[in-house]
């Protein structure tokens, strides 16, 4: 008769993993038994002395299993009180640094007041993370100011049925702070490993309606366009002419247009009865829009 056979075995020796593994190995073995008549291995039932190595096994394994529990116990509700502590930074963000300057759609106040800032930047930098100033992420680039991100959100009008495009991925935060108000974000990003990790950090927080790409942005991403809107989110010396074809009619680019050590201008760019007009907004300070070579 073929048995199931529970726990036979039980010294806890090495690693934890080796134990486990040495563990169900010799369950393994010790159940079976050849039958001569058949010409097989059979699973053995279970003796006594079976049942007394499981409980062993068993016991040894509550120790880990309690202190797993205990340790859940003991962070959640650490963890969930950093939250509420990001929750009502971000709250106040909005409030001082937001609505107190003008910014009043509310879409984008309300992703600014959602979408956790802290997850974007740096560990060593989530202290600061809705400080009233842009933020180093590495490479040499930055996060933009709050402000700004909001600003640029804004002025682009954004559409639960619009197709954006940006052009600097960075972290990723742009792009997550767009995500709950149109149809699809596609974005580009020139450093790779920006990208990779922006990449993973927003599908680990959950926003399947981005796709980040590596490359050079200067010539937009042709297969997915033409766009409602674009945003560029580092300086350029010169609005790049792909990004103006690949703007839709009735569509909306900002840019921030200078050289890298001057004053800068964020610019927008609309495409009107077949016309492209440009407008100056306000003096502002971006890392460069680079290009590959
Ligand atoms: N929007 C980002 C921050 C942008 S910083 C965020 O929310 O975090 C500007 C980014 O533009 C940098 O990551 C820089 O590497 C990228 N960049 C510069 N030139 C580029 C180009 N030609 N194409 C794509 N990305 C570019």
């Amino acid at each position: 008769m073929d048995f199931g056979c529970i726990g036979c075995h039980g010294e806890s020796s090495g690693a934890p993993l080796a134990f486990y593994r040495n563990f169900f190995e010799d369950i393994w073995t010790r159940c079976q038994v050849y039958d001569m008549k058949h010409g097989r291995y059979v699973l053995k039932m279970m003796t006594s002395s079976d049942r007394r190595r499981g409980a062993s096994i068993l016991s040894s394994m509550l120790l880990p299993a309690a202190l797993l529990l205990f340790s859940l116990a003991f962070w959640s509700p650490l963890i969930a009180q950093n939250d509420d502590a990001m929750q009502q930074a971000r709250r106040l963000m909005v409030k001082r640094q937001l609505a107190a300057r003008g910014v009043d759609h509310p879409g984008v106040l309300r992703a600014m007041r959602t979408v956790p800032r802290h997850r974007f930047v740096p560990e060593d930098m989530r202290a600061m993370a809705y400080a009233d100033q842009p933020l180093p992420i590495g490479h040499g680039q930055t996060i933009s100011q709050p402000y700004i991100v909001a600003y640029m959100t804004q002025v682009i009008d954004p559409k639960k049925d619009d197709v954006v495009l940006e052009i600097g991925t960075g972290t990723g935060y742009q792009a997550a702070v767009l995500s709950p108000l149109v149809e699809h974000v596609y974005t580009v990003e020139i450093i790779s490993e920006l990208a990779e990790r922006a990449r993973k950090r927003l599908s680990t927080l959950g926003y399947r309606n981005v796709t980040v790409r590596h490359g050079d942005g200067y010539h937009g991403w042709k297969e997915h366009g033409p766009y409602d809107a674009i945003v560029v989110t580092a300086a350029s010396e010169h609005i790049p002419p792909p990004l103006v074809e690949q703007l839709k009619e009735g569509g909306s680019m900002i840019i921030p247009v200078g050289s890298p050590f001057r004053t800068q201008y964020l610019m927008l760019v609309e495409k009107r009865n077949g016309e492209v007009r440009t407008r100056t907004l306000m003096p502002v300070r971006f890392v460069p829009f680079t290009r590959d070579n």
